[in-house]
């Protein structure tokens, strides 16, 4: 049986094309936020989060801010190396993902508008979240 064969094959082609022309444009500017996840590696007692940097700058924030955050909510110390980071004890991937997702909620989405488009300012003692976007001014929910 050789029938088919030639069917089959451009009809694959077919179903390639079609997935392909799926695949959707480039997104507009301004479009949905993506949610930085963690590299971590754990050696020892160390626990590494490799693309720290890169959070940061997904992020928009300060390295010590963010870094502080973390370091208290864990309960530990640690140092920013350069790009990594380095927590003292042993963390989870999952536990590091979900506080930059609680920090990502409580320090840099607009309550307002949702948009990322913001900026931290100390005023007196309190944290103040400015939206670029929508201009909003709102105390950074967790201080
Ligand atoms: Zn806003």
């Amino acid at each position: 049986m050789q029938s088919g064969g030639d069917e089959g094959f451009r009809e694959y082609l077919a179903l390639l094309d079609r997935a392909l022309s799926q695949v959707p444009a480039k997104p507009v500017s301004g479009d949905r936020f993506q949610m930085p996840k963690s590299k971590v590696m754990v050696i020892g007692n160390r626990t590494i989060i490799q693309n720290f940097k890169e959070i940061v700058s997904t992020l928009n924030r300060q390295p010590e801010q963010f870094f502080n955050f973390l370091l208290h909510e864990l309960g530990t110390a640690g140092t920013i190396e350069d790009t990594r980071a380095v927590l003292h004890g042993k963390f989870s991937k999952e536990k590091i993902d979900s506080l930059i997702e609680i920090y990502t909620k409580l320090y840099v989405i607009c309550p307002v508008c949702r948009g990322v488009d913001t900026v931290l300012r100390k005023e007196g003692r309190v944290l103040m979240m400015h939206c670029t976007a929508c201009g909003a001014i709102s105390p950074a929910r967790g201080t």
